[in-house]
This record gives structure tokens, sequence and C-alpha cells, in this order.
């Protein structure tokens, strides 16, 4: 059996429960899937102290508990469920499948977001979870008293090291460069903290350790001079940035060589009618709350005017 809405949103972070408010605001109904990770990258946060009108700041997950609590006041219907499969056509009406659902819409609003990039090294996947870690919030808590590292140098890496320094005994952030790409105020909060040591110009060769012993050591390459070092540490967290979520949307929209859907100028809209992309999926360049909302909304302002002139 196939579902017919007029308007189907896929994730709901603040670019997707953003648009799924407007939308629903203009009476569009909307179909929310979640994903797996309903409220998104959010949700594995701590304190968000840049997202305006929470002048004490917000934890995370309770943000988007709001953010979904005011786009369901309005009619809009959110689904924890994983959208499997899309066929974008040439016009709408656009399929999408979860398992073996079939749904259909006239306009589709896309904001998978993006996930936490990795190393790639071979042993990071087998210890994952065994002292290797890409979410300090998530796993922070296994490491009190122990000896962690941090890889990378942007705002998540400084967020993520002030945050283990609640449980670990001392945290070493290992940077690639001799100078933080983090904003100057988490840098600062992170370079103060008596807890955090840096090891600067250094990139992580290889992670020690087996299934049965878990995460033992790092082997570490000096960026400048090639020269390897071991490094004994209890745990590692990952935080080398994002990559956006669109593989399921490969071979269908236009995209940048990172995976970034590329939308037309100063609008959400995609190079197919009446699907829109908005969040981090299509945002290589701000990825913020804010801003991944301030897109949700003009994708859904979008869709009401597309839905408008083609009725
Ligand atoms: P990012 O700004 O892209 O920084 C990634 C960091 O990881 C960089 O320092 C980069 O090194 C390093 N890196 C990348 N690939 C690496 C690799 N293979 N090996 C070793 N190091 C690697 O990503 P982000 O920190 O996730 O931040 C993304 C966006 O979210 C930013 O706009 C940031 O401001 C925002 N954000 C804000 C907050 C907040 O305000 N509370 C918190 C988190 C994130 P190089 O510097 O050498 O490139």
């Amino acid at each position: 059996m196939t579902t017919h809405r007029k308007v189907i949103i896929i994730g709901s972070g603040p670019a997707g429960l953003t648009a799924a408010l407007y939308a629903a605001r203009a009476d569009l109904e909307p179909l929310v899937f979640e994903g797996l990770q309903p409220g998104g990258q959010l949700t594995i946060t701590t304190d968000v102290e840049n997202y305006p009108g929470f002048p004490d700041g917000v934890m995370g997950p309770e943000m988007m508990e709001l953010f979904r609590k005011q786009a369901t006041r309005f009619g809009a219907q959110c689904e924890m469920e994983f959208v499997d499969k899309v066929a974008l056509g040439v016009e709408p009406p656009h399929r999408i499948w979860v398992g073996d659902d079939e749904y259909t819409c006239d306009a589709l609003i896309l904001a998978t977001g993006a996930t936490a990039k990795l190393l790639g090294l071979e042993n990071e996947k087998v210890l994952m979870g065994r002292g290797v870690s890409a979410c300090a919030t998530c796993d922070g808590f296994f490491f009190r008293d122990k000896e962690v590292a941090v890889v990378g140098g942007g705002d998540t890496a400084m967020e993520e090291a002030t945050f283990l320094t609640k449980f670990a005994k001392k945290v070493t952030v290992i940077h690639r460069r001799g100078e933080l790409r983090a904003s100057k105020v988490m840098q600062q909060r992170a370079l103060d903290n008596p807890k955090i040591d840096f090891i600067w110009n250094a990139e992580v060769a290889d992670i020690n350790g087996t299934t049965e012993t878990g995460i033992q050591g790092l082997v570490l390459r000096d960026t400048q001079n090639g020269e390897t070092r071991e490094m004994p540490i209890e745990g590692l967290f990952v935080a080398i940035g994002h990559k956006p979520n669109s593989e399921l949307f490969e071979g269908q929209l236009d995209m940048d060589n990172v995976g970034y859907v590329i939308t037309k100028p100063d609008s959400t809209a995609t190079a197919v009618p009446g699907v829109f992309a908005c969040g981090d999926l299509q945002d290589a360049v701000y990825r913020q709350a804010v801003t991944a909302a301030g897109t949700g909304c003009m994708a859904a302002i979008e869709t009401e005017r597309y839905l408008a002139e083609h009725e």
C-alpha cells in the first residue's frame, strides 16, 4: 500500500523540525521521518550556549524536545522511522520507502544532517566502544579517572575535551597543526583548563589494542618530521568534523565533492522540482543549529510557494 502526503520531511534536527513547524502552520500536514537519532546531532551534545533565546544556555536534548513539541503542536506528524530509499522523479510525486512501506509526496524536504567523521584507521572501528568513541557526551562517563585523548582542533574537539575533564584524570588534545581552528572563546576555555594538555603537529597513525584488551595506546606521527612515537592512553575521542548524510540521494541530486547537496543560490531548492534541502546536508560553511533552523524555515516557505504554484 502507498501512502500519499503533501509534504514529507526527512530528518529531525533543527532544520527538519523548523521546516515541520512552518509547514504545519501552513496547513501542509507534514510527515517527518525522524531517523535513527531523533533530534539529530544536538541530542548528543551538552550545553548549547549560542542558540538565541536561551540566555543561560540549554541542554541539546532538551532543546530538540522543545523543537519537536512546537512542531507537533501545530499538527506535524513525527515518526521514528529510518528512510531506506528515495526515488526522486523528474517532477512530483517523489517516492520514499521505509522498509516495505511506500510513501509518495508532492514536496520533499531533506534535512538529514551530518555525521561525525572518523580517522579511517583499521583499529578505529574494531575498538569503537572499547575505548574509542566519537561522542564524549555519550561515553565520557565511562572514563572516570582515566587518561584520554581527543583528536581535532575545531570547536567540537575543544567542547569534547572540556566536557571530558568532568570525568577524566587528564585529557590530551592531539592536533595535526600548530594552531587551533576552534573559535577563540572555546580555544581559551580549553587552553585555560589545567586538566587539558595539547600535543601539536601530530596525527594518530595507529591505535594499539585488541577487542579483548580494549584500547592500550596510540602511535603518533609528527606531521613536521614524520617521526613516530607511542603514547599510552585509556580512551580516544575522535572529533575531526562531520560529513553530510547524503548517501540516500547519491546519483539523484547534485552534490559537491564532499557530498553536500547543492541548492540554488539564496534558496533551498535543489535542481529537482519539489525537492528542497536544508541544514547541515547542504551547508558546508556555517553548520550551526541556528543556521540549520533558518534554512529549515526557508525550505518550508519555498515548499508552500511551490505547492501553491503547482496546485
Ligand atoms: P571543523 O571545524 O571542521 O574542525 C575539524 C578539526 O579536525 C580541524 O581542526 C581539523 O584540522 C581536524 N581534522 C580534520 N580531519 C582530520 C584528520 N583526518 N586527522 C586529524 N585531524 C583532522 O569541525 P568541528 O569542530 O566539528 O566544527 C564544525 C562546525 O560546528 C564549526 O562551524 C563549529 O564552529 C561548529 N561547532 C560549534 C560548537 C559550539 O559553538 N558549541 C560546538 C561544536 C561545533 P585542521 O584545523 O588542520 O583542518
